[in-house]
């Protein structure tokens, strides 16, 4: 009598349920109220009447949980129901929360992000807030399913009534579909990356196809690269620092108010070129495409891995090539050439056991230097400017704009703050640079230079904006235009000889350099003579002397 006791009391905490009834539900849940980040952007549209606003939210919301319905109704069977609809609530609680406070879209760039991101990266998202945001809205509706006791029909009831669901829902979304057909088709193509379960389940299909698909073949672009000759003056030595999340804007090079670049300011023969543009917003992107022979238009991030690149390319040509990079990887730019990366618990002055600061990747340059005897091309991959923990990513002796935030969480900061943290990185990014040019400076047997831009911009809070990653065209100028420049050794000016106060014009004034520019000026710069050579492209072309 006591074991019954013992189960009638047990199934008070039990609420019994149809499957069906509580797929609706969970539709609904998941269609209307887990995509805040589509409404709010919804809402956004210009020149839309509030009537037809609201008629088109409606009918897309109604078409988001009928298609949900549908989705979860074909994988719902006995012992499935649960945990597929757990894994449903936890991932759109995050997504959701991304969507509405970053603005981002999530697409199979935004799925490859997510994996490429390093873990220690990845941790500084997690906030107080976004914690508390997913626990709210997705760990607590999954924990609740713990306490429904599923009722299932009988087999052929529950065919039938899947059958009948699925009928009943390609009638509905036809028709839904027609009415909102002009948004999808022209108006706005981010839409379908906003539409969420949908625009995660696909994007990570889309990926996992990616990386399982079988291997291509490797694209070789020109097969015909010469080697080339060590010069009479000495070997050539170009070091390209990739910048991480550093914006024009604050650069002081650029136009900027404070004195973010007190260092290359003073530099001789240092060409800036102001207010150029990344070819995307995120690091998995931008990376592979200032290396690839392609433009921002052209550039296909699956088909980068496989296809030579401009690292590739420099070793046919017999330069020594050797890529240093932090904890985050080379998104697989390096695969092919000599590499290192600097872990943040390496035994490194600069590495504090939770990080390293950029001069981490230049500690034994100087060493390393004096030995070079062929030519050499040397990428120095940084963690730049970071976020949302700029305040982390620069030592003591920067902390000069005051007062600075802290907090991971952004939005718990006054912008000031933010921004104070965010310029003393950028000062120690333009210490950094001027240290590895005084190194490049001292190493006089050899024929210098070194080119830097960043991967992509951030947004420091303007319009409620924090971060990057978001789609090209919707992300704001902050996220687009980096800084972009280039020094020159004395000697390497001279051979070919460059026009140094027309570059100097050119730099100061053309305003369409962009990451499409790289390959091209570098391979110009490493004197390769090959087919995929632009000369429009070359940033240097037009002031080479005759
Ligand atoms: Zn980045």
């Amino acid at each position: 009598m006591k074991t019954i006791d013992f189960l009638t009391a047990a199934d008070r905490f039990f609420y019994s349920m149809k499957t069906e009834k509580l797929l609706a539900f969970a539709a609904l849940y998941l269609g209307v109220f887990l995509n805040f980040g589509l409404w709010r952007h919804v809402f956004m549209y210009p020149g839309m009447g509030t009537g037809v606003l609201i008629v088109f939210i409606l009918c897309l919301a109604l078409a988001l949980s009928v298609l949900t319905f549908i989705f979860i109704s074909l994988l719902a069977w006995p012992y499935m129901t649960r945990p597929v609809l757990i894994v449903l609530f936890l991932m759109s609680g995050y997504a959701n929360y991304s969507m509405f406070w970053y603005g981002i879209t999530i697409d199979v760039d935004m799925i490859r992000n997510v994996f490429e991101t390093d873990a220690h990266e990845a941790s500084e998202l997690f906030t107080f807030s976004s914690i508390a945001w997913i626990a709210l809205t997705g760990v607590l509706p999954a924990a609740g399913l713990c306490f429904v006791k599923l009722e299932y029909p009988s087999l052929s009831q529950m065919l039938k009534s899947k059958g009948l669901a699925l009928l009943l829902g390609i009638f509905a979304l036809g028709g839904i579909f027609y009415g909102l057909n002009p948004r999808f088709e022209k108006g706005d193509p981010h839409l379908r990356y906003m539409l969420s379960p949908f625009n995660y389940i696909f994007s990570t299909a889309l990926y996992a196809r990616e990386i399982l698909g079988e291997e291509q073949d490797f694209i070789v672009l020109d097969a015909d690269i010469a080697p080339v000759p060590v010069p009479p003056s000495g070997p050539n030595l170009v070091v390209f620092i990739v910048g991480e999340t550093a914006r024009a804007h604050n650069f002081s090079l650029n136009g900027y108010a404070r004195q973010t670049n007190p260092l290359l300011e003073k530099e001789e023969h240092l060409f800036y070129f102001r207010n150029a543009t990344a070819c995307s917003t995120m690091t998995s992107r931008s990376v592979p495409c200032m290396f690839s022979a392609q433009t921002r238009k052209t550039f296909r991030k699956r088909d980068a891995h496989g296809t030579q690149n401009l690292l590739d390319i420099l070793k046919q040509a017999d330069y020594d090539v050797l890529w240093i990079g932090s904890s985050g990887g080379c998104k697989d730019t390096c695969d092919r050439v000599a590499n290192q990366m600097v872990k943040s618990d390496a035994d490194s002055e600069f590495c504090t056991g939770d990080i390293c600061y950029d001069e981490a990747l230049a500690e034994n340059l100087e060493t390393r230097l004096g030995n070079i005897r062929k030519n050499t091309f040397i990428v120095l991959h940084t963690t730049g400017s970071h976020g949302p923990t700029y305040h982390k990513k620069y030592p003591a002796a920067f902390h000069i704009f005051t007062p600075i935030c802290t907090n991971n969480d952004l939005r718990l900061c006054d912008r000031e703050e933010i921004v104070n943290a965010y310029d003393n990185s950028i000062v120690y990014t333009d210490y950094f640079i001027a240290k590895t040019i005084g190194m490049l400076k001292a190493a006089t047997h050899l024929n210098t230079a070194l080119f830097y831009t960043s991967d992509h911009g951030e947004s420091l809070g303007e319009d409620g904006v924090y971060l990057h990653s978001m789609p090209y065209d919707m992300a704001p100028e902050y996220q687009k235009r980096v800084p972009m420049l280039l020094w020159m050794s004395e000697r390497l000016l001279q051979q070919p000889p460059l026009n140094a106060r027309c570059l100097a014009d050119k730099a100061a004034h053309s305003g369409a350099a962009s990451h499409d520019n790289a390959f091209h000026t570098l391979l110009g710069l490493s004197g390769i003579n090959s087919k995929l050579y632009d000369a429009n492209l070359d940033m240097l072309n037009d002031c080479r002397n005759p």
